[in-house]
């Protein structure tokens, strides 16, 4: 037996039962695969999970959830089996729970706040949300029944608001709006919905049949999603308050790659992490030439930076068949940004992680990348971001033999849209500036959220701007008042 304080302080005494693990493949399997790594708790592991949650009268763990999700309320719903009552309860507050559960950070969010974390491992709160709506997917499917979850009864016939960019933020805006009943149409630039989680996020983290599925869940709800439309080129802001749109939020992300900006950066054989992730992800280069778009595989890849993106880059070119793939970082691996289980599902499959150095030059032969020149760091006083400064050390330059480089270093806001809009207020770095409360920008009637306003960030933090903006907006259009 346990004893632990719930949230009132209150002694509370349970059996010690251990976090239960996420099943997965095996990596040395999978590190040559694009399925799923995780492949998901069993209704056995789900309750055995759930038993687990004190139950805390005054939960912490939602207190850590960027949206407040009831935490403790759909847990207790799961030990008692009532599974499509947990996920109507993940649902009030989180309308893409099955992504939320896949890519989270929950160990920095509600599990770390998790009143169990203290002394033992938390309750596994994001693997339980993703049980709870991979079971839905399940059941419906059984049922044959893809995408008629709400039965077209869902009828939208309030004002018309538009939102630019379909990612976690545009999709959780319109959601939020669609529920209050406004005729919301999502214009988004490229052929397909999702944002990042389909361009971005690779198949074996996330698989794009369960994206669809949440982008099914909101066209049920009435939603018109028009894809290929480039805003600011094929129309804009004020195309849009002429054909009726009453408000506008712009979601359209950190879609610039950054570069370093070293000698050899514009050799063949030299990606962003956006355009190899693109390629492989959206436009399923992996299976060319079945289809149309290539990528080049390459036998020895060096991707830089690390987070999440260096991440996946790095697995996907192992993925795509690449024999030794180095991961080369100019910190330390405490300093990286990355979730720590993807670091170490990385490890595990594979990728050689070269930290504490950084490229100095990408050297070419006859045009193509063969080989990069690195330099040992060492790390000195935290800098602006809390962080150690790496510092060169002299003389410590060495070369590795690659064929294909991949640049992961960050990516900022794409001016082609806000580029359009006269007496729109950017910040410094190009990000527009907006209220961080109601999403409301320097023009009227035009709202914004998510990477487009913070920079590069995450996606349950683009799904609250989301949310913030949709009780804004509809404030506005109720009062008139901005
Ligand atoms: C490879 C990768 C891995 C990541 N992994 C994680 C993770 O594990 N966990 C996590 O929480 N976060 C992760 N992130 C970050 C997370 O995905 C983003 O913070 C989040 O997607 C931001 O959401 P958003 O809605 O603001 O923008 P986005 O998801 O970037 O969506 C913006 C959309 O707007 C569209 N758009 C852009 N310009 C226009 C235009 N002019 N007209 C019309 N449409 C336009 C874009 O095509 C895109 O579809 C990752 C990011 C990347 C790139
Ligand atoms: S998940 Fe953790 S903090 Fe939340 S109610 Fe359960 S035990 Fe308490």
């Amino acid at each position: 037996m346990m004893s632990a304080k719930d949230g009132n302080n209150k002694k509370v005494k349970k059996e010690k039962i251990p976090r239960t693990p996420m099943p997965q493949q095996d990596p040395q399997v999978r590190a040559r695969n694009f399925e799923e790594v995780a492949t998901g708790y069993s209704e056995e592991d789900a309750l055995r999970e759930a038993s687990r949650c004190l139950q805390c009268r005054n939960p912490r763990c939602v207190k850590g959830c960027p949206v407040e999700i009831d935490i403790k309320d759909f847990i207790k719903l799961i030990s008692e089996k009532k599974f499509e009552e947990s996920l109507e309860k993940i649902r009030e507050k989180n309308t893409l729970p099955a992504i939320c559960g896949r890519v989270c950070p929950q160990e920095d969010q509600c599990e770390k706040e998790c009143i169990l974390g203290i002394k033992d491992d938390p309750v596994a709160i994001g693997r339980l949300e993703r049980y709870v709506a991979d079971r839905e997917f399940k059941r419906l499917s059984d049922l044959d029944k893809e995408c008629v979850y709400l039965d077209g009864k869902h009828k939208c016939t309030r004002e018309k608001v538009a939102v630019i960019g379909s990612g976690p933020a545009g999709l959780t805006c319109a959601a939020e709006l669609a529920k209050k009943g406004y005729r919301v149409t999502v214009f988004e630039a490229l052929h397909k919905s999702g944002g990042v989680l389909v361009y971005g996020i690779p198949e074996f983290r996330l698989p794009k049949a369960i994206v669809q599925k949440e982008i099914d869940y909101l066209r049920s709800m009435d939603v018109d999603l028009r894809v290929n439309m480039v805003m600011g080129k094929i129309l804009t802001l004020d195309d849009l308050f002429q054909d009726g749109y009453k408000a506008i939020f712009i979601s359209t992300g950190a879609g610039l790659p950054y570069f370093m900006g070293i000698p050899g950066e514009n050799l063949n054989g030299v990606y962003s992490a956006n355009e190899y992730l693109t390629r492989s992800n959206l436009m399923k280069a992996y299976k060319f030439p079945q289809c149309d778009t290539p990528i080049m595989k390459g036998e020895k890849v060096a991707v830089v930076g690390g987070g999440n993106v260096a991440m996946d880059s790095a697995r996907t070119a192992l993925r795509l068949g690449a024999k030794k793939v180095y991961l080369v970082y100019r910190r330390s691996e405490a300093e990286m940004p990355a979730r720590n289980e993807e670091i170490e599902h990385a490890r595990e499959e594979g990728i050689d992680f070269k930290v504490l150095n950084n490229p100095v030059e990408i050297i070419g032969r006859d045009g193509w990348v063969d080989r990069l020149k690195l330099i040992k760091m060492e790390l000195g006083e935290p800098d602006d971001s809390g962080r150690r400064r790496p510092i060169p050390i002299k003389g410590s330059e060495y070369e590795l033999d690659v064929d294909v480089v991949i640049m992961a270093i960050g990516q900022g806001p794409n001016p082609l849209l806000t580029s359009t809009i006269p007496g729109l207020k950017l910040n410094s770095r190009g990000n527009i500036a907006a209220d961080p409360e109601t999403g409301k920008t320097s023009v009227r009637g035009v709202f914004a959220g998510g990477d487009i306003v913070t920079g590069a960030a995450t996606v349950i933090l683009a799904m609250g701007a989301g949310r913030k903006a949709a009780a804004a907006i509809d404030d506005y259009l109720r009062t008139g008042k901005w």
